[in-house]
């Protein structure tokens, strides 16, 4: 990406929080201060374990949630300030592919009217709708004949194709892909990946891919924002963050990864990662990460770590790193 485009972000996550009451005493911090930017035209990949927010994150972002506190700006208006008019415009910009494409498609509706809902929606005829439907079946790799079936008439790989062509069918600009292919069989993650590349080379898409699978994360990212338990533990360059892990929650990430070569396998040192992930409810004030880090000291279990760039655009929170 040319550095001109990169003078305002299309899309500005600033210190969001999304809290859920559990009880009187008990509040899950599901996002806790989460901060970030997404540039028109760059996959930005959202990382961690389950549980760590991201999809709540996802969530927000598109006003499925309201926020807690924090803004988020796209194209520089805040999506919580917008009028009714700007409500729609931002429904038809902003688009979402869901996880799992066994519950996010209506088993009721044929696949014409699942693809075509939005456009009747945002006022197009019936005949043109069924005429872009049928055209955007032939972009996902479907076709014609798919329009009157029903979801349970396709394989997982087919309807994650009849959910992107309903994200496509309103021509968003950034569309939020919450683990669009941890619920396929491996075989078919790569023709989805490869089919997501190409519709944001043709249509200058942008991305937010939330995803728990780094190998895959590396091949369609910009950028990295790696999460842990609500909070944001270290973001980059997506090279950058794979050559210079620098958080220790990272580093076990990464050094998770499986090799294809044996010789590098066996040189890759896998760094463990203690216990489970701790809940979210009533989190401590200090480093979320700290009950299962190897390096930490007994600042971390009493101060919550903040960021520090490092480099040009790597930003990590941890106390080993502001020290240095
Ligand atoms: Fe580990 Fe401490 Fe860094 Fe947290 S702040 S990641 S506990 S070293």
């Amino acid at each position: 990406m040319e550095n001109t485009e990169k003078k305002q972000p299309l899309v500005q996550v600033k210190n969001l929080c999304k809290y859920f009451e559990i009880s009187r005493k008990e509040t899950l911090k599901a996002v806790d201060d989460l901060t970030f930017d997404i540039y028109k035209g760059e996959t930005v990949s959202l990382v961690g374990e389950s549980g760590c927010g991201k999809s709540t994150t996802g969530r927000t972002m598109i006003k499925l949630y309201n926020p807690t506190s924090g803004n988020v700006y796209y194209d520089g208006k805040d999506i919580f300030k917008y009028n009714h008019a700007e409500q729609k415009e931002f429904c038809k910009k902003v688009q979402m592919i869901f996880q799992n494409p066994y519950s996010s498609l209506n088993p009721r509706m044929t696949v014409k009217d699942i693809v075509g809902e939005g456009l009747k929606q945002h006022g197009m005829s019936t005949k043109d709708a069924d005429a872009k439907v049928e055209q955007l079946l032939a972009t996902v790799g479907l076709n014609k004949d798919h329009m009157s079936r029903f979801p349970h008439e396709f394989s997982g790989g087919q309807r994650q194709r009849i959910g992107i062509a309903r994200a496509l069918s309103v021509d968003p600009e950034f569309i939020i892909c919450d683990e669009p292919i941890s619920a396929l069989d491996v075989s078919i993650q790569a023709q989805v990946i490869n089919m997501l590349k190409e519709l944001q080379e043709e249509r200058g898409l942008t991305y937010l891919f939330i995803a728990h699978d780094l190998s895959v994360v590396k091949y369609i990212s910009d950028r990295v924002v790696v999460m842990y338990l609500g909070t944001m533990v270290e973001t980059a360059e997506t090279d950058e963050l794979y050559a210079h892990p620098m958080h220790p929650y990272t580093q076990a990430l990464l050094s998770a990864i499986p090799e294809a070569d044996p010789n590098k396998a066996k040189a890759n040192q896998r760094i463990p990662i203690k216990g489970e992930i701790p809940s979210p409810i009533n989190p401590k004030n200090c480093c979320r990460f700290a009950e299962r880090c190897q390096h930490a000291t007994e600042r971390c279990f009493k101060e919550m770590p903040q960021m520090k760039e490092i480099a040009p655009g790597h930003k990590v929170a941890c106390h080993l790193v502001e020290d240095k």
